[in-house]
C-alpha cells in the first residue's frame, strides 16, 4: 500500500468505513481501470462537443444577465438554446426554467404535437409511471385521452427485443407520434442503446414516414458518444435536474428537435402567437449553461459509481441490472437483495454519505400511488435532483434498490462503500478475505 492509500484508509476509517470494507472495495476498484479508461474517453469526446458548441455560438458574459417580465430578446436564453441544438445535433431547442420537471417536458412534447383524433404509440412497453396520467392510461384530469387522443402499446418481447410484427401491425392511419423511452426507469427491461433506438426509428419511418418519433432521454444524456437525435428522432426530451443540468441547474427541462416540432412546443409552452419570444430567465441562465458544461464530467462520475456498485454486489452474489460487464446506456443501477433489512441498510449508507442531510435515517413509508411501502435515500443540494447520489425502491420482492447519480466519482464511491458498510454491520454478509 502506498502513502496516499494509507492516508485514504485513515480518512475512510474516520468517516465510518471499516478496514475489511475498504480493502474489499479497493480490490474491486483495481479491476476496473480499463473500463474506467473507456468512460474517460467518452467523457472527453462529450466535453469537446459541449465546449465546441459554446465557442461556436459565441457564449459571452452578457448571456448571464438576468431578464424579467416578458423576457423579450433574452440573448442568454437564445444562446443556450442554440448550444443545446448543436450538442444534440438538431435544428432547434427549447431549454427553459418554466419547464418544471421531466414529466412536464414530456407532457409538453406530446401535447404540442398531437391533435384530437391522433394516436400515440409506445413500441417499447409501458412508459414511465408519471406518463400514464399524461397519456390517460390511468384516467386523469387533462390527459391526452380527454382530448380524444388514443394510445396503443406494443410490449418488448420477453428477451427484451422489439416485437417487429406487433409494431408493424400497430401502426395505422391515425398513428401520429411514437414515444420511445431510452432508460428502463423502474422497470426490469434493458435500457435501449442509441443504436437500437436508431434501428427502431428506421423500421417505423420506413413504414410510416410522416410519423413523429420522440425519445424520452432521461438519464441517458452523455452516457454514449451520440444522442438519439442523431439516429432519426424528431424530438429528444429530458430534465435539467438529471444528467444535462450537471447538478447545477436548479430547475428546468429541454426539448431538442426539428424546427417544426420545437415551434409547436414553444407555442404550447407559452401561447399561440408568442412561442419562443417570451420567457424571462430571472438570472438562472448562467447555472443552466455552466451545468451543461460540467454535465459530461458529472455523468462520468455517476457511471463509474454504477459500475463500481455492480461489481461489488455481483461479487457478493446478488443480481445486479445491468450486470458488472454490460455496456451502459443510462446511469441507473439496480441491485436485488431479496431482504428488506439489507435494502434498508443500503439506503442508510447512501444517506449517511450525503453532503446534505447525512444525519437523517431513511425509513420505508406509504407513498401515494404505490401498492407497497417505498424507501428513499437522498441528500441533495437541489431538491429532488437525481443526478446527485440517490437510491430508492419499493419494499417488496425482489427488494431491489435503484440507485443513480453522484456529482463526483469520489462521492459516488464513498456512498457505495458506506452502503456496503451498513450491510456488513448487519452481520448477514461476509466479505471475501483480503490481504493486507
Ligand atoms: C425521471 C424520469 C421521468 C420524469 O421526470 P421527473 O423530472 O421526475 O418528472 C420520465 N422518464 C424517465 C425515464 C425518467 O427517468
Amino acid at each position: 500500500m502506498n502513502e496516499e492509500q494509507q492516508i485514504l484508509e485513515q480518512y475512510y476509517e474516520s468517516m465510518g468505513i471499516s478496514r475489511p470494507v475498504f480493502r474489499f472495495c479497493s480490490q474491486i476498484e483495481e479491476r476496473l481501470k480499463e473500463r474506467f479508461a473507456q468512460i474517460d474517453a467518452i467523457t472527453e469526446c462529450n466535453q469537446m462537443k459541449v465546449l465546441g458548441a459554446m465557442r461556436k455560438n459565441r457564449l459571452s458574459e452578457a448571456c448571464f444577465a438576468p431578464t424579467t417580465g416578458y423576457g423579450y430578446n433574452d440573448i442568454g436564453r437564445e444562446t443556450l438554446e442554440k448550444i443545446y441544438a448543436d450538442v444534440f445535433k438538431t435544428e432547434d431547442a427549447l431549454v427553459r426554467p418554466q419547464i418544471t420537471c421531466g414529466t412536464h417536458a414530456l407532457a409538453l412534447a406530446l401535447m404540442s404535437q398531437l391533435r384530437p383524433g391522433d394516436e400515440l404509440l409506445s413500441p417499447v412497453g409501458k412508459p414511465y409511471d408519471t406518463l400514464e396520467e399524461v397519456i390517460g392510461i390511468r384516467p386523469s384530469n387533462g390527459s391526452l385521452a380527454e382530448y380524444g387522443i388514443s394510445y396503443r402499446q406494443v410490449d418488448l418481447l420477453p428477451d427484451g427485443g422489439f416485437d417487429w410484427d406487433g409494431i408493424e401491425a400497430a401502426l395505422n392511419d391515425k398513428t401520429r407520434m411514437v414515444t420511445i423511452q431510452r432508460s428502463k426507469g423502474y422497470a426490469s427491461r434493458p435500457t435501449l442503446s442509441v443504436e437500437r433506438i436508431g434501428e427502431l426509428i428506421t423500421f417505423i419511418k420506413e413504414r410510416k414516414p410522416d410519423v413523429l418519433c420522440m425519445v424520452d432521454n432521461c438519464y441517458g444524456e452523455f452516457v454514449e458518444l451520440t444522442e438519439p437525435s442523431e439516429v432519426g428522432a424528431d424530438l429528444v426530451v429530458g430534465s435539467l435536474i438529471k444528467n444535462p443540468g450537471g447538478g447545477l441547474a436548479p430547475i428546468g427541462g429541454y426539448l431538442c428537435g426539428t424546427k417544426e416540432c420545437i415551434e409547436r412546443a414553444a407555442y404550447r409552452l407559452t401561447s399561440p402567437g408568442l412561442g419562443k419570444e417570451v420567457g424571462a430567465t430571472l438570472g438562472v441562465t448562467s447555472t443552466l449553461t455552466q451545468g451543461l458544461f460540467l454535465a459530461p464530467t458529472v455523468v462520468k462520475g455517476a457511471l463509474k459509481g454504477a459500475i463500481f456498485a455492480a461489481n461489488i454486489y455481483e461479487t457478493l452474489g446478488y443480481t445486479v441490472i445491468p450486470d458488472s460487464r454490460e455496456s451502459r446506456h443510462d446511469i441507473i443501477q439496480e441491485v436485488e437483495f431479496h431482504d428488506p433489512q439489507l435494502m434498508t441498510a443500503f439506503c442508510e449508507g447512501i444517506q449517511a454519505a450525503a453532503p446534505v442531510d447525512s444525519f437523517v435515517r431513511p425509513e420505508p413509508w406509504d407513498m401515494p400511488g404505490y401498492d407497497s411501502q417505498v424507501i428513499m435515500a437522498a441528500g441533495a443540494f437541489v431538491s429532488g435532483s437525481s443526478i446527485e447520489l440517490s437510491a430508492d425502491g419499493p419494499m417488496k420482492e425482489p427488494f431491489a434498490v435503484y440507485f443513480q447519480g453522484g456529482l463526483t466519482w469520489e462521492h459516488a464511491k464513498y456512498g457505495i462503500m458506506m452502503s456496503l458498510q451498513k450491510i456488513y454491520e448487519t452481520g448477514k454478509v461476509r466479505l471475501p478475505e483480503t490481504e493486507d
